[in-house]
């Protein structure tokens, strides 16, 4: 039996739909044809987020972030870091705080950077404040072993 997974393409948004045991590393979009994953992770606004939140089998690791945050800024390349070790298992998302307020307020941001690991639609962890790219990938992985 195959089991499909949908995941969102990082250039067009398309929902592509792949089988569970094929490697979704090196995956094509099928509307685009760019690849699926990047190694980078998105910027998304709050209806890019809404879309990878509804239509992601995939967990979602979302940065919440702002361009005058100091430790946000200082994270930012251990996130991109991170990228490379968890794709294509895990999705990474930027969120930027200041263009999606009301979408913050929503999801209880109350510092930044927030981290936010998100599974079903739903978040399963959070964490408050920077990591370095080694902690991000534990917890990460922590995260999900626990759900
Ligand atoms: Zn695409």
């Amino acid at each position: 039996m195959s089991k499909m997974r949908q995941i969102v393409c990082g250039q067009c948004g398309r929902i592509n739909r792949l089988p569970a045991e094929r490697a979704a590393q090196g995956a094509r979009c099928g509307a685009c044809h760019q690849a699926i994953f990047t190694g980078h992770p998105l910027e998304v606004d709050e209806r890019g987020f809404e879309r990878h939140v509804a239509n992601s089998d995939i967990p979602l690791l979302v940065d919440v972030w702002a361009p005058w945050c100091g430790p946000c800024r200082a994270m930012a390349p251990m996130f991109e870091r991170a990228a490379q070790q968890l794709e294509p298992k895990v999705r990474l998302l930027k969120l930027n705080s200041d263009a999606a307020p009301a979408l913050s307020s929503r999801l209880r941001i109350s510092g930044i950077p927030t981290l936010l690991l998100m599974q079903g639609g739903r978040e399963i962890a959070r964490h408050a404040g920077a990591m370095d790219v080694r902690n991000i990938v534990a917890w990460t992985e922590s995260g999900l072993a626990r759900s």
